[in-house]
């Protein structure tokens, strides 16, 4: 009987391997994705209603220049890592956890290029800035809803948590992709993942409270 019991737990492991090994082939060219290296237009590149673009190139192409930056409070940021979170129908869990099987993949990226750090759609308001490790938390210690977590979209424009559910609230749930609400691509955010976009700042403050974490656990254990 016990036998019988230990065969079913490896064909259920070999299953779960399967599916994981199809998902990671059916999103693999999403894992391709990265961060644009240039900060947005000066003016809106579309508008939309709704979560759907209405109108686009109504406004002149202007590249931001550094006296942009300062009157919006803008920032530059380098994106580290890239955690991937398979969302099934778009539904998130209540809680990312850490080598969780909804996480397919984990990018660390060498050497980052500089890339826009306050949200490419929202960044007027200036509410985002994803260096800031006191406003944006890591993925892992967030809930889903957290406004301030940074999205990588298929078009390489990081935007705010807070700006892709906009455009959700009003997506169908039979719909698989989302458009980006800065350039208004149509295919950026997948329904079914995440790829959360992590500044070096935010990456390395949750290693620092890891290591510290576990530094107290071995202490306590001593004791
Ligand atoms: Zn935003
Ligand atoms: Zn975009």
């Amino acid at each position: 009987m016990a036998k019988k019991g230990t065969e079913k737990v490896d064909r259920d492991k070999d299953e779960d391997e399967d599916t994981r090994q199809g998902m990671l082939d059916y999103f693999k060219d999403w894992f391709q994705c990265t961060p644009s290296i240039y900060p947005p237009n000066l003016h809106d590149l579309v508008e939309l209603k709704y979560g759907r673009v209405i109108r686009r190139g109504h406004n002149r192409v202007v590249g931001i220049k550094t006296k942009d930056y300062n009157i919006y409070d803008a920032v530059d940021a380098k994106y580290t890592k890239i955690v991937y979170e398979f969302i099934p129908m778009g539904k998130r869990q209540e809680k990312l956890e850490v080598n969780g099987s909804y996480i397919l993949k984990k990018k660390d990226i060498q050497d980052a290029p500089w890339s826009f750090g306050s949200c490419h759609a929202c960044w007027k308001m200036k509410e985002r800035n994803f260096t800031d490790i006191t406003r944006t938390p890591h993925p892992y210690q967030a809930s889903p809803t957290e406004p301030n977590l940074s999205v990588l979209g298929g078009c390489g424009h990081v935007i705010c948590n807070a700006c892709v559910m906009k455009v959700e609230r009003y997506t169908l749930e039979d719909e698989p992709y989302r458009s980006c609400p800065y350039c208004g691509n149509p295919h950026a955010f997948p329904r079914d993942l995440r790829m959360w976009c992590i500044s070096e700042e935010v990456d390395l403050h949750y290693k620092n409270i890891m290591k510290t974490k576990t530094k107290d656990k071995n202490s306590n254990a001593e004791i």
